[in-house]
């Protein structure tokens, strides 16, 4: 599953090999300049993530350039709310392209001009095949195509029937600009591609200046070739694709990028797919791009990840040519790391009952000190209260406990965190058998976990003080999907038959401490047993909603453990 990573730890990966050959032999001058380059087309995901650390983190280290470059040529399936998501996304992961934000529909002139001149040297021809007509005669991988009947039009009528079609003259789908390559060649690609359609659409960025528009292939290559790209980084499906941009660059004659692929991040649990992420959002199976449980950057995001987690889950994985399925729990590996160190730990009781501590007195209250975070003394310290009431979490008390249950039961004495010991002396319960009130004494001697006797409990609960509550909601999430691989489902089955209709929880009688009254979006903390949660962005000062980002169980570093022994 993993032999990327383990790839990594051998030594620099292949990408970064063969940038040090070409810097050695002078192949670029040394230059190194990357782009990343997404179809606005939908929001980015954390495959995509993958591609702009790789970018990115080689143009760190060897002091190039990174471009951030949309390849938008499909006016049909692009709109501007994706544009201002992916540089918003790219910004907060960190990647800078100073001032290098292009867009390939600023070269649809250029791109155009490219096109005369494969027409002028008798490279490419207007193709008057209706699409159907066009795959029927491409063949299959079995079997040659056949030539288009349009193939040997003259130079010049195929020059004058480019420039109707830009002018307006025909209609949509009436006629093609083809590449005139080899209907035979044994890679599907290279049998005449389309080179520009006709869309009567208007394009998010060029309004209404254009009824043609290029194809992605020509476009991007050429567009690489235009920002003088070094490296031209893409995931493996573009291998094929790599002979054709050769081919129009070597017969435009212009300056050629180096393309080189890599496999792309396949992720358990999720699936990694602008398309059928659409499809979710579209079918409101989710509630929206941003849904904290979609693989989206904005999901994670708002789920509560930091950029950091992310970029280090991108190191980890490394950069290697086979595909593999990276387990979601090394993500969740990642954000916990992170978080051990930055969240401050508070008290939230998710399932609420309450505790009566009988000999404690009625009317007074304790503010007592609580460690923000063990792993950074500079995170100081803040006041927790303490007093007769309080709130425990349901499941830890049990009226007749099984074997090996160290929690709250009749008879039984734990500790409350940062405060005192209580034994448990009476249950009180509704009609229904349901409890409502424990009733506990407290030891006034074992203030902040010792006891004056030494003597030793096993148990260790949070609470709050039912006096000074916060009310906040609390959003659990589990995966989207039932399965490992919901890309590959099994029989006849699709991904959507594998969504985990679990997948989100809301409870909404949770109990915060004090400290969490002021808690803004986006800040992280650990809730003490209960996993690490951050302020959603629907929260509002009358009701603070939580995100939980991660639970506590480190089900990576188990698996690890289990591995090495
Ligand atoms: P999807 O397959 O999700 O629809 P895409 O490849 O169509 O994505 P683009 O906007 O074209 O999306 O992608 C921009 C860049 O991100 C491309 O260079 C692409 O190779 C890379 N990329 C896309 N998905 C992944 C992935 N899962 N892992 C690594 N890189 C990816
Ligand atoms: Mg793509």
């Amino acid at each position: 599953m993993d032999d990327n990573i383990e790839e990594k730890s051998k030594g620099i990966d292949f990408i970064r090999q063969i940038i040090d050959k070409d810097n050695e032999t002078g192949k670029y001058d040394s230059r190194v300049h990357t782009r990343f380059p997404p179809e606005p087309n939908g929001f980015l995901h954390i495959g995509h993530a993958k591609s702009i650390c790789l970018n990115y983190g080689i143009v760190k280290e060897y002091g190039g350039k990174f471009n951030l470059r949309f390849d938008d040529t499909n006016p049909s399936k692009e709109e501007t709310e994706y544009v201002e998501s992916i540089i918003e996304d790219v910004r907060w992961l960190g990647a800078d392209w100073e001032n290098r934000l292009f867009y390939a529909s600023d070269y649809f002139e250029q791109l155009y001009e490219y096109a005369e001149r494969l027409i002028k040297i008798g490279k490419a021809y207007i193709c008057d095949l209706s699409a159907d007509e066009i795959r029927e005669y491409r063949g299959t991988l079995t079997e040659p195509g056949k030539n288009s009947p349009y193939r040997d039009r003259s130079i010049d009528e195929n020059l004058d029937l480019f420039r109707k079609m830009r002018a307006g003259e025909f209609a949509d789908g009436e006629k093609t600009l083809r590449a005139k390559i080899d209907m035979s060649s044994p890679n599907l690609n290279m049998r005449d591609p389309v080179i520009y359609r006709i869309l009567h659409t208007a394009h998010h960025r060029t309004g209404d200046k254009w009824c043609i528009y290029p194809m992605y292939d020509f476009t991007h290559c050429l567009s690489d070739s235009i920002e003088r790209i070094t490296h031209s980084l893409c995931t493996l499906e573009f291998e094929d694709h790599r002979p054709l941009y050769d081919w129009y660059l070597d017969q435009l004659e212009i300056y050629h990028p180096q393309q080189i692929e890599f496999a792309r991040l396949n992720l358990s649990h999720t699936i990694l797919s602008k398309r059928k992420l659409l499809q979710l959002v579209e079918s409101k199976m989710v509630s929206g791009w941003d849904d904290p449980r979609m693989p989206t950057i904005a999901g994670f995001r708002r789920r509560g990840y930091t950029p950091e987690s992310i970029r280090d889950f991108c190191n980890r994985i490394g950069i290697a040519k086979a595909d593999s399925l990276v387990d979601i729990a090394l993500l969740e590996h990642c954000i916990r790391e992170d978080l051990n160190v930055h969240a401050n730990r508070v008290m939230v009781v998710l399932d609420p009952v309450k505790v009566i501590i009988d000999n404690y007195p009625d009317d007074k209250v304790e503010w007592l000190d609580a460690v923000n975070n063990p792993e950074d003394e500079s995170a100081g310290t803040h006041k927790i209260a303490f007093s007769r009431e309080i709130y425990i979490e349901r499941d830890d008390f049990m009226e007749n406990p099984p074997k090996k249950y160290f929690r709250l039961y009749p008879g039984n004495e734990v500790r409350l965190k940062h405060a005192y010991y209580i034994t448990c002396t009476d249950v009180v319960k509704d009609e229904n058998g349901e409890i409502i009130e424990i009733h506990c004494t407290y030891d006034p001697e074992s203030i902040g976990g010792g006891t004056v006797d030494g003597r030793r409990v096993k148990g260790t609960l949070h609470f709050v003080s039912a006096k000074h509550t916060v009310p906040v909601e609390v959003r659990l999430y589990e995966n989207l999907f039932t399965i490992p691989e919901p890309n590959n489902p099994p029989d006849d089955k699709t991904f959507i038959d594998f969504i985990n209709s679990d997948s989100l929880k809301i409870l909404k009688c949770c109990l915060a401490e004090p400290y969490l009254a002021n808690a803004k979006q986006g800040d992280r903390f650990q809730f003490m047993r209960r996993g690490y949660f951050c302020v959603d962005i629907d929260s509002t000062e009358n009701n603070l909603v939580f995100n939980r980002t991660v639970t506590l169980r480190d089900t990576w570093a188990k698996m690890q453990k289990k591995i090495s022994k």
